[in-house]
């Protein structure tokens, strides 16, 4: 069998950036895609989601990103990471779902279903969007309405006389209201009182959220939503909403009844539907056998380096978790393997 220079799981922003970096380093590897159809986690979002909604989609390396009104996201960049594939002959292999990734005599081996590679090192670019998260509440097995994850959001317009109720307290629990709200009656809860941005978000505020998170992977601590660091923002097409009360949020509840909600001070809301907007988690349990979790939960890492095990490099992982920070992490992650491998870092071919 083959020895590869790396492997690469995932081809999305992240796994397709470090693809390319590789390639340019003459580094022989694989990408192993879980996904039918190139688009990452872009492929699966609701057919609502255009991409003026998207907080911005960044250029993979050596390429124009799509245009802010090209349409809905679902297709707009799904077709823009098929076309990097072809034009930059990268060497994605799809579907290929790994369950596991375990050391092999010194050398890494990556196992899907029967199949298996063997490679130096390893750039995991999984990803989040195959972990959703929902967190547990009393009674939730008893509800009668419908229960779904933002994963599973299909837009507004199936929800139209249904009362709604949001749980959670990020991005796409805003994007869910903006759009609800003007068709039906919502009910919006969070844990904590949501933080808003009021001044114009400068580039330098975002750096340093980012570095914020930065700081919680270098520890080894599970890595917080950006989100969580930068604060919440309306935008025009969520002003209607607004108008609408939408966004006055109330506290959690403490437990869920057959046709509402229940308070721990006895208030009740009847409603028909729970979005569960509360987030997702790294998809990363196929690197369980590789022991790379900290005593704090979370993976540590030096830049895209695992501290507990450098083979490995981690793309789209906490600080670089949006697509900027993927597409750079991608670079990182080249040279970080390249290091690995004892190959000068600055080269490039
Ligand atoms: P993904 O796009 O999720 O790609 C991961 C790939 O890995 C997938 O193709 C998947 O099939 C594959 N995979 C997963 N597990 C396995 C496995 N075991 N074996 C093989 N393959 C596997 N960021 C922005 O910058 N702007 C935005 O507007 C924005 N909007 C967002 C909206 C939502 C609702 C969410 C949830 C996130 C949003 N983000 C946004 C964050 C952004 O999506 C990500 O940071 C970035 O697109 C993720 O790229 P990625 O390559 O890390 O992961």
């Amino acid at each position: 069998m083959e020895v590869l220079d790396s492997l690469v799981i995932g081809a999305g922003q992240a796994g397709l950036s470090a693809s390319y970096h590789l390639r340019r380093r003459g580094l022989s590897h694989v990408v192993l895609d879980g996904d039918a159809a190139p688009g990452g986690a872009w492929q699966h979002r609701w057919d609502s989601l255009a991409m003026h909604d998207v907080h911005g989609v960044a250029a993979l390396p050596d390429s124009v990103a799509p245009a802010d009104d090209a349409g809905r996201a679902n297709v707009v960049v799904p077709a823009y990471f098929a076309a990097y594939e072809r034009e930059h002959e990268l060497p994605v292999l799809r579907p290929v779902r790994v369950d596991r990734v375990s050391d092999d005599d010194g050398l890494l081996r990556t196992s899907a279903g029967d199949r298996s590679w063997v490679s130096r090192t390893l750039v995991n670019a999984t990803g989040t969007w195959t972990h959703p998260f929902v967190p547990r509440y009393p009674g939730m097995d008893t509800f009668l309405g419908e229960q779904l994850h933002t994963h599973d959001y299909p837009g507004p317009l199936p929800f139209r006389g249904r009362r709604v109720l949001v749980v959670g307290g990020g991005a796409s629990a805003v994007q869910h209201l903006g759009e609800l709200a003007p068709v039906t009656d919502t009910l919006w809860v969070t844990r904590r009182e949501p933080v808003w941005r009021t001044d114009d978000f400068t580039p330098d505020a975002g750096r340093e959220a980012v570095a914020l998170v930065e700081e919680r992977v270098r520890r080894g601590l599970p890595p917080a939503s950006v989100v969580s660091v930068t604060g919440l923002a309306l935008r025009p097409q969520e002003r209607e909403a607004e108008r609408l009360g939408a966004y006055r949020r109330l506290p959690m509840f403490a437990a869920v009844e057959p046709d509402g909600v229940r308070w721990a001070d006895g208030r009740f809301e009847r409603v028909d539907v729970i979005v569960w907007a509360t987030g997702f988690r790294p998809a990363v349990t196929h690197l369980a056998p590789l022991r790379l979790r900290s005593p704090h939960g979370g993976i540590r890492l030096d830049g895209t380096t695992a501290v507990a095990d450098r083979r490995v490099q981690l793309v789209g992982y906490g600080p670089s978790a949006s697509t900027i920070g993927a597409n750079r992490a991608g670079r990182t992650a080249a040279r970080g393997v390249a290091e690995s491998l004892g190959q000068p870092a600055g080269r490039q071919v």
